[in-house]
């Protein structure tokens, strides 16, 4: 027996989800972590492992969902965080359709959530993607310069949907694109709404894919929507909901938050996860090379110049991880990100991963440098957490204006 006081306050996950931690870290060193050489070479969705995890239920819908709604909030951190663990580009090809489905979830009906989200997954022997589409190649950071048109075309009953996204992770291979698109672009972000387009649609085609500097295994590209008609029923909270927006707007009321906004705010706990799992491979990896590697008769471990650094990374990972637990503790609690809680939390990880990475590569030496160690491939996987889902300078400009009240820019 503990003699510890009952605190109310606990950072240690619950038995259920030890449990699933344990299982998706067998999975990920077993499975996800010997493939990730091959794939990041390959530039490829790896479809085979998407297959593996789907059979074993854990590229699912139904999965996710119960991460999600894991009553500590901390279920989606805990799964991410091992995901990438692995590898960071096949854990983006296992998490790159939940954002899609996040984007659903934050802004459609109950309807439109369970006819959309289970296609974005698919099931064993048929697994299938989902892509969130907000950026555009004039519309980066700057997401209320989106140029992509919603029309509505009353005779028809339908939405038609005209421009050009890039940077869709799964963009042209998936199976639900979900599209942000300005409806009104007189009133700026506050004109837009996202829309489903359903599988198949005529007009939607994958423009360039991209060669990246990491996570290769994830598809990344442009998606060119041409004269792309999509059912009424397909724009995310109804076509009332919208028009009511709109009409408030336009008397000059209270908008809400942008569609997109809300789709990052939702998300960008988990992201920091992501990003916390890659350290975390690298500070681990560092660390056990440095007791193995024999230098002037000693591993270099025992040198204070590597294990300084070593215990500099441990705390930088832990320190990023709790941040993320916090933020997305907040979320479960439906506690308002006040001080921009979300954005602080990604902020950190994704540094913390980028730094921390670089410094395995320096505690390797030349070993390092070269393709037979994975953390060259982790140093480059972990830098696309300071740019993607908002960059480390737009993190600050939020943070900023939490904390000062100020239109910071
Ligand atoms: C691999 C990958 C996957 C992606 N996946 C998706 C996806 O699935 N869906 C999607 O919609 N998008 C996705 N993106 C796009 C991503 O979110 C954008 O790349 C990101 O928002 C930055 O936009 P940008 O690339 O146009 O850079 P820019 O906005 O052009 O920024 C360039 C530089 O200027 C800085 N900057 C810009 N404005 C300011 C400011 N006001 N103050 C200070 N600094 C500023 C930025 O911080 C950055 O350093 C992905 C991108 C990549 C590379």
């Amino acid at each position: 027996m503990s003699d510890a006081p009952e605190s109310g306050f606990s950072l240690e996950p619950g038995e259920d989800l030890a449990r699933t931690r344990d299982w998706l870290h067998e999975f990920a060193a077993s499975v996800i972590r010997p493939a990730g050489a091959e794939w990041d070479e390959r530039e490829e969705t790896p479809w085979p492992v998407l297959e593996e995890a789907a059979k074993i239920g854990l590229y699912s819908l139904d999965f996710y969902t119960q991460q999600y709604l894991e009553p500590s909030g901390l279920g989606i951190p805990v799964v991410f965080e091992e995901l990438f663990w692995g590898d960071a580009g096949i854990g983006m090809s296992l998490a790159g359709s939940t954002l899609a489905a996040l984007s659903v979830a934050a802004n459609g009906t109950p309807e439109q959530v369970g006819e959309w989200c289970p296609q974005m997954f698919g099931g064993p022997g048929d697994v299938k993607l989902g892509a969130f589409c907000s950026s555009e190649p004039e519309a980066g950071s700057d997401v209320a310069a989106i140029r992509t048109r919603a029309v509505y075309d009353g005779a028809a009953g339908e939405w038609v949907l005209n421009g050009v996204k890039t940077w869709a992770t799964n963009g042209g291979i998936a199976q639900v694109h979900v599209v942000v698109a300005s409806v009104d672009p007189s009133l700026g972000s506050r004109g837009q709404a996202s829309f489903v387009v359903p599988p198949g649609t005529a007009g939607l085609s994958m423009g360039q894919k991209f060669r990246k500097h990491g996570i290769r295994a994830s598809h990344t590209a442009e998606v060119v929507l041409s004269d792309v008609r999509v059912p009424e029923r397909c724009v995310l909270g109804g076509r009332d909901r919208l028009e009511e927006r709109l009409a408030r707007i336009r008397e000059g009321g209270h908008a809400g938050e942008q569609a997109a906004m809300r789709t990052f705010e939702a998300s960008r706990p988990g992201v920091a996860a992501m990003a916390v799992g890659i350290a975390r491979a690298a500070a681990e990896y560092a660390a056990e090379y440095s007791a193995r590697r024999v230098q002037f008769g000693r591993p270099i471990g025992q040198n204070q110049a590597v294990a300084f650094m070593l215990a500099d990374m441990a705390a930088a990972v832990d320190a990023a991880r709790l941040l993320a637990w916090r933020a997305a503790w907040m979320a479960r609690q439906g506690r308002p990100f006040r001080r921009a809680e979300g954005s602080m939390s990604k902020l950190v990880a994704g540094e913390t991963a980028v730094r921390v990475t670089e410094q395995a590569i320096q505690i390797l030496g030349g070993n390092g440098y070269t393709r037979d160690f994975p953390v060259e491939r982790w140093h480059r996987d972990a830098k696309i957490f300071t740019i993607f889902e908002g960059t480390s300078e737009i993190q600050r400009l939020i943070i900023g204006r939490a904390i000062t009240g100020l239109d910071v820019r």
